[in-house]
């Protein structure tokens, strides 16, 4: 059975119970969490019943209701525990188009009751398609734990001031940004902590604030860039801030390597706009994604961009701040978990090693332009005496020259590198192969990009079984030698 979830108003009539017994009661207990009162067609009712119909919360109708007593209901739920009646019952409300749930008969059903986590005016149904009644109990019981109790009031609270920021604040991001503000900042803590004055005058100066934005500049306020690490693809190696940012986003611009789990985390409403850049190949020019950026964020936007890995290595955030700061707009920078860092943790290898790596250094397997690396700039005699870690960004294509220049500078032929293609998604693989090796079978790896390579003496601590594939490479080491 799929579903789709919504919430039904109870206001105008009352939803309809069949049966008396003490399943009817424990339905008809749940529907008068929401419902003024619950019409309960039977002959005979149960304690429960009777007393909900005493202390006139429900009205007792006959039983073996018919289209009269259906039609137009919110909500009807069979519960008379005779087949046959409750068949007949799912029968009607289907031909008569109104919502009608049979406990434990999915096939009969037309709507499914969620688990409910009720705050007040904040409910949350959690619904499994009548897959997993428990799973979706479990759930119930862990939000139960994690949401605020007072997380109802905090909403009401907000209601009796939405008419006010209304009138103060135009529809729009700024208005989401006002309310932004008043529910990550003190003013929801107070109230949750249960001192609504004080949380009611704090409300008041935020919308004073919001409100003075406006008049004082006469234009739209200008919005921000957030630049946010996207981690290696898994959306749990996700900071909380990053989650944040993306929740508040308006629009989202992201690379091609952001993980699709990712991007379901931004705002329902955000734009998701890919400015995909592969390498080689990029989509839309650097020039142009900045000046994205900037028209973005003077439209009064709340700009995501978001980047794979962290946006500090490789990806040229700093550049993307340079063309930010020139126009004066404001960045907050949240880091990523880099490919790197994702790809070691993966394999269980430490970068850095009190025996055998006392440093690690990142390294591009492209110059600008796309060719392969001369490493001018690294000192590579130093690095090859040892007690030091490499790892390789973009360097599928290029790692069997990297692999030669190594060797000419003195790393030792039999040094292990380990290559580690989509490190945290669903397709990773690990190839663990030697510097020399690689240096002379440049297709050895089989490997596609993304992918980063990592040389030094750490790549030969994996755990047996992490790795994929071993390349025999005795032969090959004693050939370039
Ligand atoms: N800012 C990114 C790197 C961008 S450069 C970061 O910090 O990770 C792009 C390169 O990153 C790819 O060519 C590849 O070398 C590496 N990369 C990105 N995601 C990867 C992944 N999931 N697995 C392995 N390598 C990855």
């Amino acid at each position: 059975m799929r579903t789709f979830p919504i919430f039904v108003s109870f206001d105008d009539t009352p939803p309809l119970v069949v049966g008396g017994g003490q399943l009817a009661a424990m339905k008809a207990r749940l529907l008068l969490k929401r419902a003024d009162h619950v019409d309960v067609a039977a002959d005979l009712l149960d304690a429960e019943l009777s007393a909900f119909v005493d202390a006139g919360r429900a009205v007792q109708l006959a039983p073996m209701p018919g289209i009269d007593q259906i039609r137009g209901r919110p909500l009807v739920i069979s519960a008379s525990e005779d087949e046959e009646e409750d068949a007949r019952i799912a029968k009607i409300a289907r031909s008569l188009g109104v919502p009608v749930n049979v406990p434990d008969r999915p096939p009969l059903c037309t709507a499914a009751l969620p688990a409910i986590v009720d705050r007040g005016e904040v409910t949350i149904a959690i619904g499994t398609s009548a897959a997993a009644p428990v799973l979706a109990q479990r759930l119930r019981a862990w939000l139960e734990h994690e949401l605020h109790p007072r997380l109802g009031d905090l909403a009401k609270l907000a209601g009796s001031f939405r008419d006010r920021v209304a009138g103060a604040l135009p529809e729009g991001p700024r208005r989401r940004r006002l309310w932004e503000t008043i529910f990550d900042g003190p003013a929801a803590a107070a109230m949750l902590q249960g001192e609504e004055a004080e949380a009611r005058s704090l409300i008041d100066l935020e919308i004073e604030r919001a409100a003075e934005t406006r008049e004082n500049d006469g234009h739209a306020p200008q919005g921000r860039v957030v630049l946010v690490g996207a981690g290696p693809g898994d959306p749990e190696l996700l900071t909380m801030k990053a989650i944040r940012a993306l929740k508040a986003a308006d629009v989202v611009f992201h690379d091609k390597l952001v993980g699709e789990g990712v991007l379901e985390l931004a705002r329902r409403e955000a734009e998701l706009i890919s400015v995909g850049k592969t390498k080689g190949a990029h989509s839309v020019p650097q020039s142009e994604i900045n000046a994205l950026l900037v028209a973005r964020a003077k439209a009064g936007q709340t700009v995501v961009r978001l980047k794979g890995g962290d946006p500090f290595i490789f990806g040229r955030g700093g550049e993307e701040l340079d063309a930010l700061r020139v126009e004066n707009i404001a960045i907050e920078v949240i880091p990523g978990v880099t490919a790197g860092a994702a790809a070691a943790a993966s394999l269980q290898i430490p970068l850095t090693h009190r025996e055998v790596s006392h440093t690690v250094t990142f390294v591009s397997g492209h110059e600008a332009g796309g060719a392969a690396p001369s490493f001018e700039h690294l000192d590579l005699r130093a690095l090859a005496s040892g007690n030091n870690t490499l790892v390789v960004y973009m360097g599928v294509t290029t790692g069997a020259v990297i692999a030669r220049r190594l060797l000419d500078a003195g790393f030792r032929t039999a040094l292990p590198v380990i290559a580690v293609e989509n490190a945290s998604r669903p397709k990773e693989r690990r190839i663990a192969t030697t510097i020399s090796t690689l240096a002379v079978d440049p297709d050895s790896l089989g490997l596609s990009s993304p992918a980063v390579l990592i040389f030094g003496e750490v790549a030969g601590l994996p755990a047996a079984g992490t790795v994929e594939r071993i390349l025999a490479h005795e032969e090959v080491v004693r050939a370039y030698a």
